[in-house]
């Protein structure tokens, strides 16, 4: 038997893929399922990106690329940056990467070991914190409670550093809840990081500009104070629906730009070329896509938490942003998990249990409204159906 060193054996998953894959096969055996699992857009990727991606083939755009990217897609995020948060980043500060995740799996590798704690949102994206059990260091789980209208807390989040944190991950607008922390709320927290000066911070602003009604996403790079321990991670993923391009970039301080450069080296080399000129002209072409996607989702948000809270033993608080609603199911009497099964596989609704968030996810499932009004409409007529049934 060969055996791999134990950090393997702690490294966790994204339950929303194992969804997807049983949702599929259920599909293949001719069940009707609804999918409101994966946390990927319904939308196809804009046709003037795709264009720009196929010019870059034909053009002969097929070598490798600086490890950071190219210094276009680089300029049009120091672009992009300025129009959503006002700040001029430096290009040399910014970062192309394959997608998010690997923002994520940069950051914590470079600041988690056996010893140190590092701080991540409970429920939250799940690979935050199967990142850090990976790299031996002690999760520390920041809750993140709906009575909160699922914002973090300053004063909680403040409350659990010690002289061991050396890294806080921060996610608003967030997954799985839809929670958007307000500014307020944030400039509290810096206040007290500000005597912290040993912890660095990762702020996932993937879904920034994915708000609704009045909520607003602060980015971090608005308070100077922090910029030289603070990394940005965001991407093309959710914006433009480009989930399978694997297009991700973020914003690094001065002293920790290198080292992710000489990981990309190691790892990846580079992104590949065309969907980095892909990436260019998402960000510099028209967002009458975006625009129309993000009409499309306030309209099914609407639907969806008026759905659910319509159902007996659900209660669901409106989401603020992102594409995810996050109803509380404890009066149905079920565990979250059990009933994401049985929904999945007696009413062929696929959607994923609040513990596959973290632990505070108990009492939860998440949904998804990357789906149609009308399969929204008939999962919560299934839903509701098969609740009333037990
Ligand atoms: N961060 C959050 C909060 C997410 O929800 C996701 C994807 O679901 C990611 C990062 C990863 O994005 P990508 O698919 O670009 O790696």
């Amino acid at each position: 038997m060969l055996q791999t060193v134990p950090a393997f054996d702690r490294i966790g998953e994204e339950n929303a893929f194992a969804v997807l894959a049983r949702a599929t096969e259920l599909a293949h055996q001719g069940r009707d399922i609804i999918n409101l699992g994966i946390g990927q857009p319904d939308f196809r990727t804009p046709e003037h990106i795709v264009e720009a991606a196929v010019k870059a083939l034909r053009d002969g755009h097929h070598g490798y690329t600086p490890a950071t990217g190219i210094l276009a897609a680089r300029e049009a995020v120091v672009r992009r940056t300025l129009a959503t948060t006002g700040v001029e980043v430096s290009p040399d500060n910014v970062m192309i990467l394959p997608g998010g995740k690997p923002t994520m799996y940069a950051a914590i590798i470079m600041f988690g070991e056996p010893g140190a704690e590092i701080l991540y949102p409970d429920p939250g994206f799940p690979i935050y914190r199967s990142m850090i059990e990976f790299t031996g260091a002690r999760p520390v789980p920041v809750p993140i409670r709906e009575e909160n209208g699922f914002a973090f807390s300053a004063q909680e989040t403040l409350s659990l550093i010690t002289p061991k944190t050396r890294l806080l991950i921060l996610n608003s607008p967030a997954n799985p809840t839809g929670g958007v922390t307000p500014r307020g709320e944030i400039e509290k927290l810096l206040k007290g990081l500000a005597v912290h000066p040993h912890v660095g911070i990762l702020s996932d602003e993937i879904y920034d500009v994915m708000t609704y009604d009045e909520a607003k996403a602060t980015s971090l790079l608005t308070y100077p104070e922090i910029r030289d321990r603070l990394i940005v991670l965001n991407g093309w993923s959710k914006t433009w629906a480009m989930t399978g391009w694997r297009l991700g970039w973020s914003i690094w301080p001065d002293g920790l730009y290198d080292k992710v450069r000489k990981l990309a080296v190691n790892c990846w080399s580079c992104v590949n070329a065309p969907a980095q000129h892909a990436g260019i002209a998402a960000i510099d072409g028209p967002q009458d896509d975006v625009a129309k996607m993000m009409r499309a989702f306030d309209a099914r948000r609407r639907i969806v938490v008026e759905g659910l809270n319509g159902l007996e033993g659900v209660t669901c608080l409106t989401p603020k942003g992102a594409f995810y609603a996050f109803p509380n199911i404890r009066d149905s009497q079920w565990k979250a998990k059990a009933l994401a099964s049985a929904l999945l596989e007696e009413a062929g609704v696929a959607l994923i249990g609040g513990p596959d968030f973290g632990v505070l996810g108990e009492g939860y499932v998440r949904l998804s409204y990357a789906n149609s009004e009308e399969n929204i409409l008939r999962a919560i007529d299934r839903i509701g159906e098969f609740l009333a049934a037990r």
